[in-house]
């Protein structure tokens, strides 16, 4: 059998893997393989409302569903993830957000050297290109185009934001700046009218050196052990079972629903779950799969009642029509912004130090036809509420030793205390505001979850059979020094050499906000300790 080496061989080409790929092959020395599973590209996925034409698309997404739970009334909820070079940076909102500075100093408190706000703040500033300006907070010189999204072409959020002003949201010109309080526009990975996913900021501008080799439509079934060290992987390419090793390291970015299972495959995991499933266990770890948090999130919506205050209005007939000549022209319009244009963060109780939850308004309401999601006709808003830091935590495990097999993802929602509580504010904060001018003289009905619902029993029961989440999975690998962790500090899988996790799963918390940003941020910290690692002598690999 084939079986080509290469010094690194990153397993993911998502939000952190493509960060890897260009990171370590920047160095002409470094052999470096990338295994992707889904495509090289798709059109949609270049557009920025393409969005809403790959969150259920089988060409470029996983589209995996959680099992039936209570908290979930029984209903499977949709997962997508991206299945594409860029992976989820390639499909997502594109709303930038880096969290609050104690998320990160948290991370450090559970044993985390290195991860404090202190540590990762250089690493933020150095990845992006935030068209705001450079100061001691953002950088302006990095691979990633941040940009603002400009206030004034909405006049309903102008609305918003005086409404918010006047129930204690003051307008925050910079949600990743100083503080993230208040109301204020979204940032976003958008630029001259395109997606910056991972694979235009990071992968493309690497693709023509050399010494690396990105291949898509791989597939990784396992990691290849010999002892305790991970020397390569085998996969499945164009109809054909392969192999591919690596002299130095093995490092495995399929985000956290994929990386637990390719762990598990390969003999990492609980014992005896892996033994019931026909896998025969090369290294125990009880902590993979486990710690699954994401950000349990009801959809609130108004209808609205002036023409042409919302997205609505604009994507359908000749508006659409004149929306897409813009596109073309100009790169610009309704074709080019965000979904989530405008947010806010807030307190849900006195006491709080920092906000606990989170407010996205898509100033449009959606629908689903069959398996699509579309504009709805009816004008009006849609809030996606959050608890920013979930407490809950589930589960992600294989259910077979089959690869192709989706594993069983189960989430655990609102177990914790602290997430109901959050909840119920944060949907009477969205009522609140709402209810004040100069935005309640044109709102109309509430549609969802309907102000006939008041008691927090009838709103939660109202949540668990309606909410999804914002798509933001993480932990299932988590990083720590506890009998759970599974990698350290510097993201190597505990009691393995040759073998790390870097992307959403290596997050112990949830980070105050989506998750895209940190996932770049983790793989740019992850190739700088491999580099740092990668000054010793290589290890010699038998062919
Ligand atoms: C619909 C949607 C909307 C979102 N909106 C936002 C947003 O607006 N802002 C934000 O910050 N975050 C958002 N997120 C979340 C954010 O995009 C993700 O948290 C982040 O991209 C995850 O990065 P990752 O590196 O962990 O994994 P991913 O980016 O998902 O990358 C994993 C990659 O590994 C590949 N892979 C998996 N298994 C294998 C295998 N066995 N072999 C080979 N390859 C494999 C996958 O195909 C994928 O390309 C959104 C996510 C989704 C899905």
């Amino acid at each position: 059998m084939d079986q080509p080496t290469f010094d690194f061989i990153v397993v993911g080409a998502g939000s952190a893997g493509s960060v890897l790929a260009n990171r370590l092959s920047a160095d002409p020395r470094h052999k470096v393989l990338v295994l992707e599973a889904g495509r090289e590209s798709h059109f949609w996925s270049r557009i920025p409302v393409g969005f809403a034409k790959l969150i259920d698309n089988p060409k470029a997404n996983w589209l995996y569903a959680s099992e039936p739970e209570a908290s979930t009334g029984q209903r499977r909820i949709p997962i997508p993830r991206g299945k594409l070079l860029g992976g989820s940076s390639s499909i997502n909102g594109m709303v930038f957000v880096r969290g609050q500075a104690q998320d990160y100093d948290t991370w450090a408190q559970l044993g985390n050297r290195g991860w404090s706000w202190q540590d990762v703040l250089p690493v933020y500033k150095r990845m992006e290109a935030y068209d705001g300006g450079a100061d001691e907070l953002r950088g302006r010189t990095g691979p990633l185009r941040v940009t603002d999204t400009p206030r004034q072409k909405i006049p309903l959020l102008e609305k918003m934001i005086e409404a918010a002003n006047k129930i204690g949201l003051p307008f925050n010109p910079d949600l990743n700046g100083e503080t993230q309080e208040g109301i204020g526009m979204s940032q976003v990975t958008i630029a001259k009218g395109r997606r910056q996913s991972t694979a235009f900021c990071y992968l493309d501008p690497a693709r023509g050196r050399r010494n690396l080799t990105v291949e898509p439509g791989a597939l990784a079934e396992t990691l290849i052990l010999e002892g305790k060290r991970c020397i390569g992987v085998r996969y499945a390419a164009s109809g054909e079972k392969r192999e591919a090793r690596a002299a130095r390291e093995v490092i495995v970015c399929s985000g956290s629903i994929n990386s637990p299972k390719l762990l598990e495959l390969s003999g990492i995991g609980q014992g005896q779950r892996l033994r019931s499933h026909g896998i025969v266990p090369l290294h125990e770890l009880n902590g993979v799969g486990e710690n699954l948090r994401d950000h349990y999130s009801p959809r609130v919506k108004f209808a609205i009642t002036e023409r042409n205050a919302t997205f609505n209005d604009n994507a359908r007939g000749w508006r659409l029509a004149r929306e897409a000549l813009k596109y073309a022209l100009w790169g610009e319009g309704f074709l080019a912004t965000t979904s989530v244009p405008i947010r806010m963060y807030f307190r849900t109780r006195p006491g709080l130090e920092t906000p606990d939850a989170t407010i996205s308004v898509l100033p449009f309401l959606y629908e689903r036809v069959g398996h699509e999601r579309r504009i709805a006709k009816r004008r009006g808003i849609t809030m996606n509420v959050n608890v920013l830091r979930s407490e809950s935590t589930g589960s992600v495990h294989v259910k077979s030793a089959d690869p192709a097999e989706p594993p069983a993802i189960r989430f655990n929602f609102l177990s914790a205390r602290a997430d109901r509580d959050g909840l119920l504010a944060a949907i009477r904060k969205g009522r609140e505001l709402m209810a004040t001018s100069p935005l309640k003289e044109l709102t109309g009905e509430e549609i969802a979850p309907g102000a006939h619902l008041t008691t927090d029993e009838e709103i939660l029961d109202w949540v668990r059979n309606n909410a999804e989440t914002t798509y933001h999975p993480v932990g299932t690998c988590k990083m720590g020094a506890d009998p759970m962790a599974v990698v350290d500090h510097e993201l190597r899988v505990h009691g393995l050499q040759g073998l790390r996790v870097a992307d959403a799963s290596i997050m112990p918390t949830l980070t105050s906000g989506n998750t895209n940003a940190p996932c770049i941020m983790i793989g740019e910290k992850c190739a700088e300790m491999v580099l740092a690692g990668a000054a010793t002598p290589q290890r010699k690999v038998a062919a």
